[in-house]
Formats: C-alpha cells, sequence, structure tokens
C-alpha cells in the first residue's frame, strides 16, 4: 500500500539530506518532455521520471519505477516526489531592474506608457544614485531567485549620464550574484541618439566592454531604416547582439518589427537580435501582418511578449471606459512559422506596470490566460526556459538534462492546471542539488531609499 505522499516542508528537508550526503534519488516526479533532454525517454507532456542527483549535478533521468513510497536504494537517499511537477528552473530575458520599485515616488504616473515615460524620467534625474539602483536591484533579485529564475537580462536606461551610474552598479551585482543568477545587461536609449555618432560608439564601447548587448527603443521617425542600419553597423562593429523594443503601442502604423528584420537581412547580421512587445501587430490588417512575420522567420529574430506589461498599459483609456483588446502580440501566429518566441516579466512596481515581482510562474500563469498558451499547453513552457535561455546563449540553462546543474523547481501541483491554479509559494526551488533556503525581501527593506518609505 503507498504511503501518504510527504508535505513541502519534509520533502524540502529530505532533499537538504540528501543534497548534504552528495547523492539522491528524487522518485516518482512529473517531467514535462518540452525542457527536459534525455537518451531515456522519448515523450510529449508530463511523464513520471526518477531524477538521480549527484554533487550538485543531475547524473540521471529514467522512468519512474514505481510509484511506492520512500524506499533505500544503493547507497542514495530515495525521496518519494508524490507524482509533483519538477520544471528547470526559469530564465527572464526581458526585464527592467534599474527601473523597478520605483512607484511609490513615481505618484503622478496614471497607468499610460506616455505618462510612464515622463514619470520614469523625471525620477532618474531625481533619484537614480548608485545606491539607489543598487539597493533596487538587489532588492528585485532577491526576489526572483526566490521564486526560481537562475538568469535574467535587464535593460539599462544608458541616456547620458545615468550609464556612468548604472552600467558600473550592474557589473559589480553581476559579480556578486555569480552561481545564483547569471546577469546579461542591454543598453536601452530612444533610437534617435543612434543619429549621433560620438553618442553611438559611447555607448557600444560601453556595451562591448561589459559583455552586455546593443538595445535602443526603436519607434517611427522618418529615418527609422537609416537608423536601424547604425544600430547594426555599431553591433557588428563591436561584435554585440541585439536587443530591441519595439511597437509597443495600439498603432497599427507602427512597424518597426518588420523594418528590424528588413534591416538585418541588408547587414547580413550574424548575431542574435531579440525584440520585445510588438504589441501594434495584433492591431494590423491580415496581409500587413503575413509580410512581417516571413521578414522575421527570414530574418530569424526571436520576439519576447511582455504580457502583464502589455495587459497593464495598452488600450488604458482616458475617459475612464473599459479596455478591450488585450495587448499582446501574435504569438501562436509567431510560433507556428519557427520564429523563436519567449515571455517575460519587463517592469516590476515602477511606472510602466504598478505590479509584479519578477515571478516567472506568475508571468507564465498569466501569459497562458492572456494569450490562451493552453488546450493543448503543448511545450508553451519552453518560452519561459528553453528559449530564452538559446536567445541569451546559455546552454546549460532551462532545460533538465544529464550532466546539468541540478537547478529545478518541485512544484506542489501535479499537472498544469494545479501547478497553474494556485501562487505555488511553497515550490522548492533546487539550486545545484539543495533546496534553497531563501525568503522574499521585506518591502520596509526599501524603505531606507528616498522616497521609498510607505507612512
Ligand atoms: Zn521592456
Amino acid at each position: 500500500m503507498n504511503a501518504p505522499a510527504l508535505d513541502q516542508p519534509t520533502l524540502r528537508d529530505r532533499i537538504a539530506e540528501g543534497a548534504k550526503l552528495g547523492r539522491y534519488v528524487l522518485r516518482n516526479v512529473r517531467l514535462n518532455g518540452a525542457v527536459t533532454r534525455t537518451g531515456a525517454i522519448d515523450a510529449v507532456g508530463f511523464f513520471l521520471a526518477d531524477v538521480t542527483v549527484e554533487h550538485g549535478r543531475i547524473s540521471a533521468t529514467t522512468p519512474a519505477r514505481s510509484r511506492s513510497s520512500e524506499t533505500s536504494s544503493g547507497d542514495a537517499i530515495s525521496i518519494d516526489g508524490g507524482g509533483r511537477v519538477v520544471l528547470p528552473a526559469f530564465v527572464d530575458c526581458h526585464t527592467h531592474l534599474d527601473k523597478g520599485h520605483i512607484l511609490p515616488r513615481t505618484s503622478a504616473t496614471n497607468g499610460t506608457f506616455e505618462g510612464a515615460l515622463a514619470a520614469t524620467r523625471a525620477d532618474r534625474t531625481a533619484n537614480w544614485s548608485s545606491r539607489d539602483v543598487t539597493m533596487r536591484m538587489e532588492f528585485a533579485l532577491r526576489s526572483a531567485l526566490h521564486y526560481g529564475t537562475a538568469a535574467i537580462r535587464t535593460h539599462i536606461d544608458s541616456q547620458p549620464p545615468q550609464d556612468d551610474i548604472s552600467w558600473p552598479v550592474f557589473m559589480e551585482l553581476r559579480q556578486q550574484w555569480l552561481g545564483r543568477i547569471d546577469l546579461q545587461a542591454s543598453c536601452l536609449f530612444p533610437i534617435d541618439m543612434a543619429r549621433d555618432d560620438a553618442n553611438l560608439n559611447q555607448i557600444a564601447r560601453r556595451v562591448a566592454s561589459a559583455g552586455g548587448t546593443l538595445g535602443a527603443v526603436a519607434y517611427p521617425t522618418p529615418d527609422i531604416d537609416h537608423l536601424l542600419d547604425r544600430m547594426f553597423q555599431a553591433a557588428s562593429k563591436h561584435g554585440l547582439d541585439l536587443d530591441f523594443h519595439a511597437d509597443e503601442t495600439a498603432d497599427p502604423k507602427a512597424d518597426a518589427l518588420r523594418r528590424i528584420g528588413e534591416a538585418k537581412l541588408r547587414a547580413s547580421f550574424t548575431g542574435k537580435v531579440l525584440v520585445g512587445h510588438c504589441c501594434s501587430l495584433a492591431m494590423q490588417e491580415a496581409s500587413a501582418v503575413d509580410a512581417t512575420l516571413d521578414k522575421v522567420a527570414t530574418a530569424g529574430i526571436a520576439v519576447v511578449s511582455l504580457p502583464t506589461c502589455n495587459l497593464y498599459l495598452q488600450d488604458r483609456r482616458k475617459d475612464g471606459t473599459t479596455p478591450r483588446w488585450r495587448g499582446v502580440t501574435l504569438l501562436h501566429e509567431m510560433k507556428q512559422r519557427g520564429i523563436r518566441v519567449a515571455l517575460a516579466s519587463d517592469n516590476t512596481r515602477d511606472p510602466f506596470h504598478s505590479y509584479g515581482d519578477l515571478d516567472m510562474l506568475d508571468t507564465f500563469r498569466l501569459g497562458t490566460r492572456i494569450l490562451h498558451l493552453d488546450h493543448p499547453t503543448g511545450d508553451w513552457i519552453r518560452a519561459v526556459t528553453t528559449t530564452p535561455a538559446e536567445i541569451m546563449g546559455l546552454d546549460a540553462k532551462g532545460s533538465i538534462a544529464e550532466g546539468q546543474p541540478a537547478d529545478f523547481i518541485l512544484f506542489e501541483g501535479r499537472n498544469w492546471s494545479e501547478v497553474l491554479s494556485r501562487a505555488e509559494s511553497n515550490r522548492i526551488v533546487i539550486r545545484d542539488g539543495a533546496p534553497l533556503a531563501t525568503s522574499l525581501p521585506a518591502y520596509a527593506d526599501l524603505d531606507a531609499l528616498e522616497g521609498l518609505s510607505v507612512d
């Protein structure tokens, strides 16, 4: 007779015990075929498996031998996972750690894109000292780690003189967080700034010396094609990948995504290109959509949708009426064409999005509802794990595979409905084979910063 399944705290303790001994088998867990690399199993969807962890690495994933409770197995501790879902640690490829958590200082914000730009610019000018950016970024990283994220790309507002402050902070934190969260950064500035040689070269040099990615906000200007060509030239010259914000608007005339595809083909650019948002695509005629998606597929560009932020900002109406569209881009159509698509967190508690805590389960849960990533859920989990890892060039992240570090998340749920219905606050995050013993940072930790205390 089967023993009752272990509760989460007991399970966590048992895994910690196994990690201390250097070897354990986590038996009877549900892996997902879309994010598991193994020679032993060829399956789509979930399958019951035993995962052997040795000295922080996954040494084997094999079909579950039986569904009975804990037994001893040779010299390894054997732990019954009770059929729970195990997914790889998350990869978040589009965030704004430098903007996060400034909301209390931007009370004039009104939930519109234009309002957010103005409020953020004012706060940046007044408050973004090295200490301010550091403390807010650390706060965000602690949350992300706690929820199970193992790699993050952040955009960094890089208009002078902010670049002199924020990039050194990023580099310091990347070093401090090595082994916990792999950090990447992309510069962010209005693409107008690329018109000036000195400006563009200065930022490209800074990004190159920091091992970052060249990024800009692309929006309709009369010389947009010329500016895009300059971005691709600068990226080629300095050996950089590219990461654009594009078409974050309901205006169907916004067509930067197609133009970025054309610019990449003109430049014969061989680096990686990621484009975020692309909201206006959903408002365009079918023929225009087809032309753009064909171009993006041919150019080999990846797209990241930011569903929570786009839902928040798009179609916000000044007359108090109810929003009528969801704000997200055409992710299904892109995926059907073979375009790499990801989901990411974007902004957290700033004028572009009043909420959020860098929990990629929350992003996937809301993304599933907003974008209908279900019936079937299929391999959409790749959009928050394997695909962003590929986009970021992190081969050892975003999947479960023999030989890789044992970085995964053990949920309470045993299928998608259970995993995506609750907050999963008791999820067990395993890093290098051992359960994390972190807690979320207290909001009060930010009270020491100018204007952030809540009275
Ligand atoms: Zn963004």
